[in-house]
């Protein structure tokens, strides 16, 4: 299955590479090449990161926060991790839009759904910044919600596993790999691939979600251009 506009979800914690905390500069080239490739291949990329590696609003109600106020930092910190990516992606030459839900002039335009289809026909990468604006929601949930409002063919959760697994393989040697899940398997099984909110989405829009190892280098090409690698949920 080929694939020719993709949706990236990328999870902040992916960009601290071998740090504890922020952003490994290293990391953040690597996946700017990988992503520049499938654009030269001639896709269309729409993209949304997470926090996680900066702030969740969780932690901040675990320390006492308030949790809307947490969940406000969080999606700043998604703003953060989107801007580090735009210059990143800018450095390799490709054509960037930020776009973003919070209002952020002047370093973003609004995220609208005809601006950022219309940018993505005229080849730019789109990073949508901000999540989905709304407190006590994920960055899982916000790229379910562009990737359909995109009409992306799929979303693409780039992840350090190499697909979903029976159980987790970082614990249990025995867990096996599935090529590809039904969203309803995926559901009765408890398989954590996204939070309930994202992966309903996705269920109702009949829109697949891939997942795959982003840091094996080639693969996110690869798998746009046809070839199976990860696991694929339909
Ligand atoms: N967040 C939010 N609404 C959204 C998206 C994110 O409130 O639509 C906040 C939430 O506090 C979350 C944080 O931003 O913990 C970072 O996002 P997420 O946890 O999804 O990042 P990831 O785990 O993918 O790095």
């Amino acid at each position: 299955m080929k694939f020719n506009r993709i949706l990236l979800k990328l999870s902040g914690e992916a960009l601290m590479g071998e740090q504890q905390y922020g952003i490994d500069p290293l990391r953040l080239g690597e996946y700017a090449s990988e992503i520049k490739e499938v654009v030269d291949a001639g896709k269309e990329v729409g993209i949304v990161i997470g926090g996680g590696n900066i702030y969740r609003g969780l932690q901040g109600a675990g320390e006492g926060m308030d949790r809307v106020q947490g969940d406000y930092m969080g999606m700043l910190a998604t703003v953060i991790n989107s801007m580090a990516l735009q210059g990143a992606l800018e450095k390799t030459g490709l054509k960037v839009k930020l776009l973003s839900t919070l209002t952020l002039r002047p370093m973003a335009e609004a995220m609208s759904r005809k601006i950022a289809i219309d940018y993505l026909k005229e080849g730019y990468v789109v990073v949508i910044a901000g999540g989905t604006g709304n407190p006590f929601f994920t960055t899982d949930t916000a790229s379910a919600l562009r990737a359909v409002e995109i009409e992306a063919d799929v979303i693409m959760k780039g992840t350090r596993v190499d697909g979903i697994y029976t159980a987790d393989p970082e614990k249990d040697p025995t867990a096996t790999k599935y090529s590809e899940i039904s969203f309803d398997e995926a559901y009765e099984k408890g398989l954590k691939i996204m939070d309930l909110t994202a992966f309903t989405l996705c269920k109702e829009n009949s829109l697949p979600i891939y997942v795959f190892d982003m840091n094996t280098k080639g693969n996110l090409l690869k798998i746009v251009n046809g070839e199976h690698l990860g696991t694929i949920v339909k």
